[in-house]
């Protein structure tokens, strides 16, 4: 992901956001592993480089990530919340086997809607949910 040239402790601090380590390994994660995780697998990831570190932190971190929009959550699913460090306008498709999470490319700007003229949007989100490739491969073979 681009972060327009700046250091994660750059683009922290360019949001608003005081870039503690914490802060910064979190974000760090977030950006190199675009696999969508959840609270828990952020928290399963670092605790054993971060050992102060607790769910309560990155679950804060991520709600402060979020209240400063540079991560968008994916709530494909009512029960289980998930992050995406990457902002720009894209749809995401849940495989249902494996639960993968992937990033679907697609022209916003291009879509024809009705009835949304007098409102104003704050949020798009637009999700998929089917079997990944993958998962198609492993039941043929
Ligand atoms: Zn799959
Ligand atoms: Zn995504």
């Amino acid at each position: 992901m681009d972060l327009g040239g700046l250091t994660v402790e750059e683009y922290l601090k360019e949001n608003g956001i005081k870039p503690s380590y914490q802060r910064i390994r979190i974000f760090e994660y977030l950006i190199k592993n675009q696999n969508h995780p959840n609270v828990d697998t952020i928290y399963r990831a670092l605790y054993k480089d971060i050992p102060t570190l607790s769910r309560t932190t990155v679950y804060n971190t991520m709600k402060l990530f979020r209240e400063k929009n540079i991560t968008q959550m994916i709530n494909i699913e009512d029960t289980e919340t998930r992050y995406d460090a990457d902002v720009s306008p894209h749809g995401h498709f849940k495989c249902t086997q494996c639960g993968n999470i992937f990033d679907v490319r697609m022209d916003v700007s291009d879509m024809e809607v009705e009835g949304l003229d007098s409102f104003r949007v704050e949020e798009t989100h637009l999700y998929f949910k089917g079997t990944c490739d993958d998962c198609i491969e492993e039941k043929k073979s």
